[in-house]
């Protein structure tokens, strides 16, 4: 029986583990992929207080060497249940195992969204990506596109531009949820071009991957984008699915906390991009991950 079950080693769930493990609580963190989370593949961080220009795979690794040095373990497998019953609380594995805990902290964050259009499926790891990081070296002076508004599609454009040549960046309206100094730093960079008002209807090619079939809706005209990739970036999905029916979510899948971030049921906490919550950076999911933590000890006390 452990005293906490973290589910999750990105930079929320590594964060809980340093604070319980710290505080002698028996903490076993519990991942399906390798630790680090969506940060990993992040090539600089800019705005992780007093750690300038660190990547994603340097900051994540300190944080794992951190936390096993207060002995946290962590674990590879994959959770699918979750229940509880006086007090204690049950995971299952996706191989069948059950392990019995004191408290849980979620910190599963999110997967990215598919802008579920014809040819997506098709060409995704063939033309299509989902991460710059990985796969922009494979586009060296080609052209691609960009999809979305947000943080993640401008920094991910702007570090496109040290392979590409040409960035067609593609947003369904004019404004952008994309914090202001990107969106200058993009507008001032001769590689991107912006195309606004404008959705993709289609991924055309036959073997290979062509280009996008676009709708301009402001003049309602339907043209085609010959490129060598795209790049889509139209939000994100909670890891939550395992958790429906157990703690109370919001209408997007995001787990409700309080704000010591316990969910709807005693002794579960969750913490990171999981939550319901506005600002999903790797300092709030940090923040998150320290008062889950002390919110469990407290529980356990
Ligand atoms: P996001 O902020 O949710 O932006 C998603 C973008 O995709 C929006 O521009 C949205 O358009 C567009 N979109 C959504 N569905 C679409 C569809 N079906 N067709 C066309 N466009 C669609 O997602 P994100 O940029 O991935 O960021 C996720 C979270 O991580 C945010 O909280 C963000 O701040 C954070 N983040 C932060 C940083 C940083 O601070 N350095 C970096 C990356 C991510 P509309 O605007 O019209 O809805």
């Amino acid at each position: 029986m452990y005293d906490v079950i973290i589910i999750g080693a990105g930079p929320a769930g590594l964060t809980s583990a340093i604070y319980t493990s710290r505080a002698l609580l028996g903490t076993l963190v519990i991942e399906k992929g390798a630790p680090g989370g969506q940060i990993l593949s992040s090539p600089t961080i800019e705005n992780y207080p007093g750690l300038i220009g660190v990547d994603g795979f340097t900051l994540m690794n300190n944080f794992k060497q951190q936390a096993e040095e207060f002995g946290a373990v962590i674990n590879t497998a994959e959770i699918c249940g979750l229940s509880e019953e006086d007090g204690i609380k049950t995971l299952k594995t996706k191989d069948g195992t059950e392990i019995k805990t004191k408290s849980v902290i979620i910190a599963t964050g999110a997967r990215p969204q598919k802008l579920n259009v014809k040819g997506e499926d098709k060409f995704t790891g063939r033309g299509i990506s989902y991460c710059a990081t990985c796969d922009g070296a494979f586009f060296r002076d080609k052209e691609v596109a960009v999809i979305g508004g947000g943080n993640s599609a401008f920094e991910e454009a702007l570090f496109l531009t040290r392979f590409v040549k040409k960035i067609y960046l593609i947003h369904r309206r004019q404004g952008f949820r994309a914090a202001k100094i990107l969106v200058e730093r993009a507008r001032k960079n001769d590689k991107i071009e912006f195309l606004l008002d404008t959705i993709v209807e289609e991924f055309y090619g036959e073997d290979k991957f062509k280009g996008l079939k676009l709708n301009n809706l402001k003049e309602n005209r339907i043209l085609n984008l010959e490129v060598s990739g795209a790049f889509l970036y139209v939000g994100y999905i909670p890891n939550s699915d395992s958790f429906k029916g157990v703690v109370d979510l919001n209408e997007k899948g995001y787990i409700i906390t309080d704000e010591n971030l316990e969910t709807s049921v005693a002794g579960i906490y969750a913490a990171g991009d999981i939550r319901d919550k506005r600002l999903r950076q790797v300092s709030t999911a940090v923040g998150d991950g320290a008062t889950a933590a002390f919110s469990a000890e407290k529980y356990l006390d």
